[in-house]
């Protein structure tokens, strides 16, 4: 019960904290039974358990809580399929399969939409968000600078942006499925891959689902921060990280560094770009790392261009080691 309430952005002092209603003033009324893993309010005379306390706090209902728990907690095969009991009786009567996902081929960059939706997420508040960030190295200023904002409520983003730009736009932008609504659910990070002061692609962190990363379907993921290339002189340190947080936490250690999102979707063109830079690659300390690893030391090789290689003790990643850093 403690475990969740600070999952959810309660600090107890003990077993008491100021109630989450806001009525609190000068003694903490909300308060912890950790023998019976419940919480009550002497202010307000609210209680319940675990999942009540995160319905409450994030307005989810009971399964969505749950998996909201589930993907917090790192529980394995507890996401509950939230549509099945709402459409139950639909199903039963309807012999329609399901749409299948629409070609990838369909789907296009959209900077105009992206930019908008990025426009109109906030900075990053939530403690879920913040901790986030200060665990991968990255300053709320950092954060800041290269444009990374929170989106607390995909659902309300959905019809917003269903209301101005149409679902068949939002659909070849990527950003839904044969749904109408968001790739992902719940609350998630939101990075920017700007070009020229527009976002050219997005990166979805979410931070209450099990599957971490979402991008725009069917888009070639793009070089992060490529616009720092223009700004390096030739011969200058640049570092080749494997994920978006790994570049912003070394950029905020005054570090060049670009990202490139897995050896999968590392493009032979880009090799002509960073042909006059002195290389480091930065890949992950894990299986996946050594395969990017191996992908650079190759396609850099095949144009006589040495590279060197940082790799971080097993893993961790490069943010890993900077907020470590960071924290000592
Ligand atoms: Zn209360």
């Amino acid at each position: 019960m403690a475990d969740v309430a600070s999952a959810v952005g309660i600090t107890l002092r003990g077993n008491k904290a100021m109630c989450f209603n806001g009525h609190d003033t000068a003694s903490p009324s909300f308060t912890v039974s950790k023998a019976r893993n419940t919480w009550r309010c002497f202010g307000c005379g609210e209680y319940g358990d675990a999942i009540a306390l995160v319905q409450k706090i994030h307005g989810l209902g009971f399964l969505e809580a749950c998996n909201w728990l589930c993907g917090h907690f790192g529980i394995i095969g507890g996401n509950v399929p939230l549509g099945r009991r709402t459409h139950s009786v639909s199903r039963a009567t309807s012999s329609r399969p399901a749409s299948p996902h629409p070609p990838a081929s369909s789907a296009s960059p959209d900077p105009e939409l992206y930019s908008w939706l990025v426009a109109h997420c906030g900075p990053v508040q939530a403690s879920l968000g913040t901790t986030y960030l200060e665990a991968h190295g990255i300053a709320p200023e950092l954060a800041h600078r290269f444009g990374v904002v929170e989106l607390v409520d995909p659902a309300r983003a959905y019809r917003e942006l269903e209301r101005h730009w149409g679902a068949e736009r939002i659909r070849s932008a990527g950003l839904s499925g044969s749904r109408r609504a968001l790739s992902w659910s719940g609350y998630a990070l939101i990075f920017p891959f700007k070009f020229d002061a527009t976002t050219q692609y997005l990166q979805v962190r979410c931070l209450q689902s099990s599957r971490k990363f979402f991008g725009p379907a069917g888009i070639p993921k793009p070089m992060f921060n490529n616009q720092r290339l223009s700004q390096l002189r030739p011969g200058s340190l640049l570092h080749i990280c494997e994920g978006v947080p790994d570049a912003i936490a070394m950029e905020g250690s005054g570090l060049a560094a670009v990202a490139i999102l897995g050896a999968t979707s590392f493009r032979s063109e880009w090799v002509e770009e960073l042909l006059p830079f002195d290389l480091v690659g930065v890949p992950d300390g894990d299986a996946a790392g050594e395969k990017f690893r191996k992908c650079l030391a190759n396609e850099f090789r095949a144009r006589s261009k040495s590279i060197r290689f940082v790799v971080p003790p097993e893993g961790m990643d490069a943010s890993d080691v900077i907020a470590r850093g960071m924290n000592a």
